[in-house]
């Protein structure tokens, strides 16, 4: 995710905190390099035009060029106007769905053919039942795609969560009327409609989309849109937002999308908030966007919350808990490490991490340089393993007869110890310019 953008960006913001003094010609020199990435990412024109605007304005004050870090604060300024542009502060968490009305509560997927939007029917019913404890029924309402009702059917059986039984023939208004009946029967909690699809935005899917929202007044109508289509999927977002009231959009395919654009100018353009992000084909890779995240994973500094959640799945949460404690108090030890690795290899290895730990992205980018893959976990954990009590919470104990030492009783040579040092140094200093940028907030709170 966002991949060119956030390599681009790091490099500008390098070059912008290796120095002591900024002059505002700087600070514009900079800005210019950022509008040149943001445009390359996809970012619409004047949203990219407006961003630029408003950290420069903020940027070229007398109070952060003649600060004692004004290269941090600039790299802040950009933070949370990233934010801003993305949706709002950790406060728009909360923008989360919209479950609390009178049962049945009706979720209306609206969407073009092929932007995912069966298969995120699929894992929303799913999220609702695991993360909300709450009943749901799906139902398909496209009779215009060949199998596409026994498609929702099988992926029901997969998430199991239940579907509406087919009824041949039936058209989609019958349909909706008779899957809402059916969830009051039930006492469902929560009705998936998942409607039709076009090639192309018409005017008969818009009266159908209409039609049906009439009969099933949905408490949310989600448009799903695909991310990698760019500013076509805002454009997408701003037809149907104009015919049918969305509550909501769902990113899909943000796993292949290394530049997000859509994701970028999702709200300026459309004001529509996005809700959810896709990520992967699997029935569970779907995660709720927070801009603050979103921003910090663009910024390189990791996605230091969505990854102690991650963990927390994978491992005891009592731990996870303690460590992410730790982490926001700006404690990391060796011993600290160890913990994030065992917790790599049980979430699926270096490839699904990297980009959501701070640090790991650089760590990672070494490793592979040096043509190290997962093995390389195994090898660290060993390394750690040899080492005392007390030079785990001391790194900087290990001097050269103790690395001689190290290397020994793990198998392996003193440069591999050097090269566990060197990460775990990286990651201290990641996180150390997170919390200083207040990156920690919403962990902190997170886990009081
Ligand atoms: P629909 O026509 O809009 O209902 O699209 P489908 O739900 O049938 O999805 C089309 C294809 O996109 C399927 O192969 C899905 O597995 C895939 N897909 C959906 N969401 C994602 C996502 O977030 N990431 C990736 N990589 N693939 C996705």
């Amino acid at each position: 995710m966002f991949d060119t953008l956030s390599d681009r960006l790091g490099t500008v913001f390098d070059r912008l905190r290796g120095r002591g003094a900024l002059s505002e010609q700087d600070v514009r020199d900079a800005m210019r390099e950022v509008r040149v990435a943001l445009l390359e990412a996809d970012v619409a024109l004047p949203v990219a035009r407006r961003f630029i605007d408003s950290v420069t304005e903020k940027a070229v004050g007398q109070d952060v060029l003649r600060s004692v870090t004004p290269g941090q604060m600039v790299v802040k300024i950009v933070h949370d106007e990233l934010v801003e542009m993305l949706g709002g502060g950790d406060g728009a968490v909360a923008e989360g769905l919209n479950l609390a009305a009178k049962p049945p509560v009706v979720i209306m997927m609206v969407g073009l053919q092929g932007s995912g939007k069966t298969t995120t029917t699929a894992k929303l019913a799913k999220w609702i039942r695991e993360k909300h404890g709450k009943k749901a029924l799906m139902a398909s309402l496209d009779v215009a795609r060949p199998a596409a009702q026994e498609q929702l059917a099988v992926l029901g059986t997969q998430v199991e969560v239940a579907t509406l039984p087919i009824v041949q023939g039936q058209q989609p208004v019958d349909i909706a009327r008779r899957a809402l009946e059916s969830a009051r029967l039930q006492a469902i909690d929560v009705l998936l409609l998942d409607t039709a699809g076009r090639l192309h935005v018409d005017q008969a899917l818009m009266d159908e989309m209409k039609a049906v929202a009439g009969v099933s007044a949905p408490t949310e109508v989600l448009l799903v849109v695909d991310s990698l289509t760019g500013q076509d999927a805002v454009n997408v977002a701003q037809s149907f937002s104009g015919e049918v009231p969305l509550t909501g959009v769902v990113l899909t395919r943000m796993d292949g999308d290394a530049r997000g654009g859509a994701a970028l100018s999702m709200r300026h353009v459309t004001g529509k908030p996005i809700k959810f992000a896709g990520t992967g084909e699997k029935l569970d890779a779907i995660e709720a966007f927070h801009p603050g995240r979103v921003a910090d994973r663009i910024l390189g500094m990791g996605d230091v919350v969505s990854l102690v959640e991650k963990a927390a799945t994978a491992i005891k949460e009592e731990e996870a808990e303690a460590m992410a404690r730790r982490m926001a108090k700006g404690q990391f030890d060796l011993n600290d490490l160890r913990m994030q690795l065992k917790q790599m290899q049980n979430m699926g290895g270096l490839g699904m991490l990297a980009g959501m730990m701070p640090g790991m992205k650089k760590a990672k980018q070494a490793m592979a340089q040096s043509g190290v893959d997962d093995k390389v976990l195994v090898h660290m954990d060993a390394i750690i393993g040899s080492m005392t009590p007390k030079e785990r919470e001391r790194p900087e104990l290990m001097n050269a007869k103790r690395k001689k030492r190290v290397a020994a009783g793990a198998g392996l040579e003193v440069q591999d110890v050097n090269k566990l040092l060197k990460m775990h140094q990286e990651m201290a200093r990641a996180m150390k310019q997170i919390r200083k940028m207040g990156g920690f907030k919403g962990l902190a709170a997170a886990f009081g």
